[in-house]
């Protein structure tokens, strides 16, 4: 027996139905706030995000599917979406129009450690605003994203938000980070000991017990925050009030990419227990550069979808759409049925046309793809031009059965479902 690929899964029933919602609703919302689709490949030239997430990352240093093609190019699934974006608007010739907003959802890649809400193929549904840098900008964006989150019906999070700082922050930061740290380098996990030298901040992100106990008494961002920093970051909180969006600041946010400045955040389950985040995202002051386009500033974030799917209720998930089953009685009336369901398709009306078996297995079909109604046509209805109309699963008292002329069948069934 074939199973999928450890940490991937196959979406059908309820799940496919949740990943629809979910991706109807952020298109709806997406749309009233002027964001385009955009759908770029699952594979880029690996340099696309190491460049870009950085080499020290958790996702570039441990999680990518890097592969040589048969050309002998190494090239990378997807393990995020704001890359490729970015080298989109540059390939494509579309930084002319800056200012731009994209939404995407699809398929990513991590090989990561699999468990409940952690995948190696996995789903998220993003937003991009590159090229304008405005503490308005980043609390709309923030706004939308739990606008989205209300529209599938998630109310019970909170955002946790924090600011990164622009370069000058970030540099005499880090200057203070290494200062602490290189005290404590015994005690380091090796990884931190590496990224100590190479890219200090990853080492905030360690997941190793005994890093992050060292981390909870490294000096904070916000004790270093340059002027303008301080008041962008002030400026979006005010913003985010006044927006009605429920955040709390998070000194120790750092998200774990290298191309976030300034503002960061993250969208965590208000349920206490639950530490794993659903979404996130922050500000990327140069990103658009490293790609060769100009140096415009931008702000993304994404939902992982499958986090969103765990949070709804499966209930309401279940249903299809009332469903009309076509039945001939016999191989007589199998040619009047057959143009009997393509007149119901050519109505936009729901239908299944059974012509397997004999009648009673056609029912029990009928019942378990849990159509409302049967049209039933046997040799009687054929003679008259009628068809009988079966009412599944009616209740005692309802009508159970109608004979209906063929030629007011549509009619019928209009007011019928
Ligand atoms: P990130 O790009 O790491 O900020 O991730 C954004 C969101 O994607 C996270 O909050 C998760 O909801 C989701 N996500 C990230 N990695 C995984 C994974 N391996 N499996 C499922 N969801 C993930």
């Amino acid at each position: 027996m074939f199973r999928p690929v450890r940490g991937m899964k196959d979406l059908y029933g309820v799940s496919v139905n949740k990943y629809n919602f979910i991706i109807e609703q952020a298109k709806h919302v997406g749309a009233k706030y002027g964001y385009n689709i955009i759908s770029t490949p699952l594979v880029e030239y690996t340099e696309v995000f190491q460049r870009s997430i950085g080499d020290e990352t958790d996702v570039v240093s441990k999680e990518m599917y890097t592969f040589s093609d048969k050309g002998d190019e190494s090239i990378t699934l997807r393990p995020e979406g704001t890359a490729g974006i970015m080298r989109a608007i540059v390939s494509e010739g579309m930084t002319q129009s800056l200012p731009l907003k994209f939404m995407y959802y699809g398929e990513m890649f991590r090989y990561d450690r699999p468990q409940k809400g952690r995948y190696r193929q996995f789903h998220q549904l993003g937003f991009e605003h590159v090229g304008d840098k405005s503490p308005y900008t980043d609390a709309l964006l923030i706004a939308m994203a739990s606008e989205i989150l209300g529209a599938i019906g998630v109310f019970d999070f909170k955002v946790l938000v924090n600011t990164l700082g622009d370069e000058e922050t970030r540099k005499d930061y880090t200057k203070g980070l290494v200062k602490y740290l290189s005290r404590q380098e015994a005690n380091l996990s090796d990884d931190s000991r590496r990224r100590l030298e190479k890219n200090p901040l990853r080492v905030l992100d360690s997941k190793d017990e005994r890093d992050r106990e060292i981390c909870a008494m490294a000096p904070l961002i916000s004790d270093y925050l340059s002027k303008e920093s301080g008041q962008y970051f002030e400026s979006v909180c005010e913003l985010l009030a006044k927006c009605g969006v429920n955040y709390e600041i998070d000194n120790f946010l750092v998200r774990g990419l290298d191309y976030y400045s300034e503002t960061a955040f993250e969208f965590k389950p208000t349920d206490f227990g639950v530490k794993d985040s659903f979404g996130g995202g922050g500000r990327y002051d140069h990103l658009l550069s490293v790609f060769g386009g100009p140096d415009v500033s931008g702000i993304g974030f994404a939902f992982g979808i499958e986090r969103l799917m765990i949070m709804l209720d499966n209930s309401k998930f279940t249903s299809t759409p009332a469903k009309i089953a076509v039945i001939p009685v016999s191989e007589g009336e199998t040619e009047a049925a057959f143009e009997l369901v393509q007149l119901l398709y050519n109505c936009d009306i729901p239908a299944e046309f059974l012509h397997l078996g004999n009648v009673s297995k056609k029912m029990k079909v009928a019942n378990r793809l849990e159509c409302s109604i049967a049209l039933i046509l046997g040799e009687e209805e054929l003679k008259n031009g009628t068809v009988t109309v079966k009412f599944m699963n009616a209740e005692s008292g309802a009508l159970k059965e109608k004979v209906v002329n063929r030629n007011g069948i549509i009619n019928f069934l209009r007011h019928n479902i």
